[in-house]
């Protein structure tokens, strides 16, 4: 027991003092702790899609009959399947266990001990993570008051250490786009771009036909929020085929694992059911922006992808995250300086808007003041 006393001494000094990510909450987690049963717990916290995966899915898998068999590590059909999908050469396409990983790859890939990477903050914490995971600098440009890119100050930033920026496009957790012009003006400096399309489906915005002229840029995609599938954990990146292949080499072996292919391939045969669902996503986030904004003591920001941001003026966003929690109804809750008492609240259901916005009401006068 005593030896372990010492562990920190012989683990990597960066790693003892990493923040963690904070994931959402699992509902079974809650048993017992809120007023509702878990299976009846709302989950708006993580941007999962309320219909689940096409019903293709779950019947491929319950009689696949291989899954004693190792996956193709080359990933040949599923690149082809999602070249068919986007309209891109399979030679440009990774696949990996959800997109997160590829961010993972992307940053050993170019970023070593010391060296920079860009990114404009407020966005998704996963970049921050891996990067100092990998032993890299964070370099934190500041959004605007909208949230908008702030290219000049981008530029501003590049130094001979930096060798990557990242861009959320939608970013998250505020659901902005960034004009494609914008984008163009970073690519030009030359350094590598990640554009994190995770949203694309909701957004319909994409800057994949550029991987062709721009050999720095670099696309992720991911089958967890439009095809409802963040279970399985199935992402992937548009690249240049020279980084495709560094990528395809640095990959763990295997990394998508074999019902994470069937369900792919059964999601691409039912398009149409998953992009009507996506549809009927898009439409309930204006309804939702609606009944927001006419709570006088929050306040809605556009989004265009499957969540809207909120900035709350009268209470504090943490009870109001509590409160909530304890009817059932989970929500994403910040409090960090460029993200002040703010939520960010997932598009459900028509259902699940209606007892959101039911509690809110209830809710406003207690945790005003
Ligand atoms: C949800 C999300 C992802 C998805 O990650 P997976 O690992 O594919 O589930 C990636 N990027 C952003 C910005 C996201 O919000």
């Amino acid at each position: 027991m005593g030896s372990f006393d010492g562990i920190e001494k012989l683990i990597r000094s960066h790693l003892v003092t990493l923040g963690g990510y904070a994931a959402s909450t699992s509902p079974e987690t809650l048993k017992g702790k809120v007023e509702v049963p878990v299976e009846n717990i709302i989950k708006l916290d993580a941007n999962e899609n309320p219909y689940g995966c096409s019903p293709r899915v779950s019947q491929a898998l319950a009689t696949y009959p291989y899954l004693n068999i190792y996956p193709d590590d080359g990933q040949t059909e599923l690149r082809e399947l999602l070249a068919e999908y986007t309209g891109i050469g399979a030679e440009c396409i990774v696949a990996s266990g959800g997109s997160n990983q590829l961010i993972d790859l992307i940053i050993r890939l170019f970023v070593g001990l010391g060296d920079e990477v860009i990114n404009c903050v407020p966005t998704f914490d996963i970049y921050r993570f891996s990067t100092q995971i990998n032993g890299g600098t964070l370099i934190e440009v500041p959004r605007d008051e909208n949230f908008a890119v702030n290219v000049n100050a981008v530029k501003a930033a590049i130094k001979k250490q930096s060798k990557l920026i990242f861009l959320a496009n939608p970013n998250t957790p505020t659901g902005n786009i960034t004009p494609q012009r914008d984008i163009l003006e970073i690519l030009d400096t030359g350094l590598p771009v990640v554009v994190d399309e995770a949203y694309y489906e909701f957004s319909g915005e994409t800057v994949a036909p550029l991987v062709s002229q721009y050999d720095n840029l670099m696309i992720l995609r991911t089958f967890s929020k439009w095809a409802g599938l963040a279970g399985l954990r199935v992402g992937y990146g548009i690249f240049s085929p020279k980084i495709a292949d560094y990528l395809l080499k640095v990959k763990i072996p295997y990394n998508v694992n074999v019902a994470a292919i069937v369900a792919v391939r059964e999601s691409l045969k039912d398009i149409d059911y998953l992009l009507g669902r996506v549809k009927a996503i898009v439409s309930e986030r204006e309804k939702l922006f609606d009944g927001l904004k006419k709570l006088q003591w929050l306040k809605p920001f556009p989004s265009q992808a499957n969540f809207i941001f909120c900035s709350v003026l009268n209470g504090k966003a943490i009870k109001l995250h509590q409160k909530l929690q304890s009817k059932g109804i989970l929500v994403r809750y910040f409090d960090k300086p460029l993200l002040q008492n703010s939520i960010r609240i997932s598009v459900g259901k028509p259902e699940h808007t209606d007892a959101l916005i039911r509690a809110l009401q209830e809710l406003g006068g207690e945790i005003s003041g």
